[in-house]
């Protein structure tokens, strides 16, 4: 028999970061993936497929140029799908590559097949031409992520009627879009749609969209939706969804309204990708959505069975479960690690990107913690009128016991770049003081953050 001393099944983000983090540790590490090549739903339908679409629309579309030649301006007019996934392709192609060497540098092997328990140390793994070979792992990482969820009600076509891997597959761009579902996924398709000038509607049942951020920028980003003409529809939930006779997709609302578009794109949710596992072999169960419960090292209740990244839920980012695997094999070998979860950032790149870390206002009210806020305009810097920036802003929120930053909340170009200067500055326990007594290189949209910390200064100082 095959054994290791730690097998991980998944190939995602969680999963090469643990079989990294333990080869470097000098274990014997294979990676189990049952897709023929490496990387995960960040890689192949996620993460990268569509920030690098988002690139490509902004490049082909001008649209980061508006603000100084007209709205009028369009670099490529006509744009084709083959137009955006050309980039699509070639960009997914080089980071399977620089994974594959990454793996193999730290010797980690790559065995192709899809996993199932035996029992809480052995695995079958079952080739896509049939092959079935036995694993033993002392320690196992599950990592298996997660697919879009399909409401049974909807008849998925997979070209007019779709999911969000499917937006991958589409042979032309459509002229209208219905989104069900304003999560981060809806969001930023619907915000990426919108900037081709394609009319989209954004439906979800929810009163209102992406709670975890600060409702200052969410208001801004909705205002920047309608202004470009997306509808939004929230408190609506789908009747059904059904062709008509010239193949347009009716989506009718309970409410009665009906709404006529192209293409629908369904993305309400998520479920783990446990379904083949054959947990109860291992003494596991997941839940009603097929993820599975961990303590805080990231142990199931087998304790050298780990699970991390999208299949143990929130927050479900490559940026967290990378960590998360990280944490996991480190704890698999008795190695010393920390990990800062309150000071995540989180990253929504829709058009304008959004990016947040630590406390929001809303948070902090609750919590009853005294706070004063800064606020800048990205257009009130040098750079932003350099770039004929008409939106963004970056907001501070300081303690008014001690000065420390608490939270930092910023919407418009390079916000989930600028926002790690927030992190370390949070993360380090640094004040308004940092970004007053400092030098920021000039013109920079960095600068926001003296002008930000002014702003609030101002204001405590009478
Ligand atoms: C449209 C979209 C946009 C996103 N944008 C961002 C973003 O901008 N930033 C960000 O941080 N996150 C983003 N995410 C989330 C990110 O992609 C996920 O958080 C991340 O991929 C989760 O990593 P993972 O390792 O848990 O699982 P995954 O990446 O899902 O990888 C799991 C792997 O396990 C394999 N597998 C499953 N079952 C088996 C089995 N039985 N045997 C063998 N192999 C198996 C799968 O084939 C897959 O390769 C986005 C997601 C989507 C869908």
């Amino acid at each position: 028999m095959n054994r290791y001393e730690f097998l991980v099944i998944g190939s995602g983000p969680a999963g090469q970061r643990a079989a990294i983090q333990a080869a470097k540790l000098g274990k014997k590490v294979a990676i189990i993936e049952r897709k023929t090549a490496i990387g995960g739903v960040s890689v192949h339908t996620g993460t990268i497929p569509s920030k690098t679409l988002r690139q490509a629309v902004l490049y082909l579309t001008g649209w980061d140029q508006r603000g100084l030649y007209g709205q009028g301006y369009r670099l490529k007019k006509n744009l084709t799908i083959d137009d955006l996934m050309q980039r699509v392709h070639i960009t997914l192609q080089h980071e399977i590559e620089v994974m594959q060497h990454q793996l193999a540098r730290n010797g980690v092997n790559i065995i192709e097949g899809s996993a199932s328990f035996i029992d809480a140390n052995r695995l079958q793994v079952e080739s896509a031409q049939g092959d079935i070979q036995e694993f033993y792992g002392e320690k196992i990482l599950i990592a298996v992520g997660t697919r879009p969820i399909r409401s049974p009600d909807i008849s998925f076509d997979n070209e007019t009627i779709i999911d969000s891997d499917g937006i991958l597959n589409l042979k032309r761009i459509p002229r209208s879009m219905t989104i069900i579902g304003a999560g981060v996924i809806g969001a930023e398709y619907a915000s990426i749609f919108n900037t081709m000038d394609i009319k989209v509607t954004l439906v979800d049942g929810r009163a209102t969209l992406l709670d975890f951020l600060d409702r200052e920028l969410v208001d801004e980003f909705l205002h920047h939706l309608r202004d470009n003409g997306t509808m939004i529809r929230l408190n609506e939930k789908v009747a059904k969804v059904e062709h008509n006779d010239n193949g347009q997709v009716l989506t009718w609302l309970e409410s009665g309204k009906c709404l006529r578009s192209d293409i629908v794109m369904f993305a309400a949710g998520r479920m783990g990708c446990t379904y083949s596992l054959k947990l109860e072999n291992a003494g596991l169960e997941s839940d009603e959505r097929r993820r599975l419960k961990v303590n805080q090292n990231f142990q199931t209740k087998i304790p050298h069975i780990y699970a991390a990244g999208d299949v143990i839920g929130f927050p479900s980012l490559a940026s967290t479960s990378m960590e998360q695997g990280r944490l996991a094999a480190c704890h698999a070998f008795n190695h010393p690690a920390s990990s800062q979860p309150g000071h995540f950032p989180f990253g929504v790149y829709a058009v304008p990107e959004m990016s947040m870390v630590g406390m929001t206002e809303q948070e902090l009210t609750a919590d009853k913690i005294p706070y004063e806020v800064g606020i800048a305009r990205l257009r009130e810097t040098a750079r932003g009128q350099i770039m004929g920036l008409s939106e963004g802003i970056l907001k501070i929120l300081f303690s008014l016991k001690d000065r420390r930053v608490l939270g930092v909340h910023i919407l418009g170009e390079g916000a989930t770049e600028l926002i790690h200067i927030g992190q370390a500055t949070l993360v380090l326990g640094g004040t308004l003081d940092y970004f007053i007594e400092n030098v920021f290189n000039y013109p920079t949209l960095a600068e926001a953050y003296k002008v930000a910390a002014l702003d609030a200064w101002n204001r405590m100082a009478t």
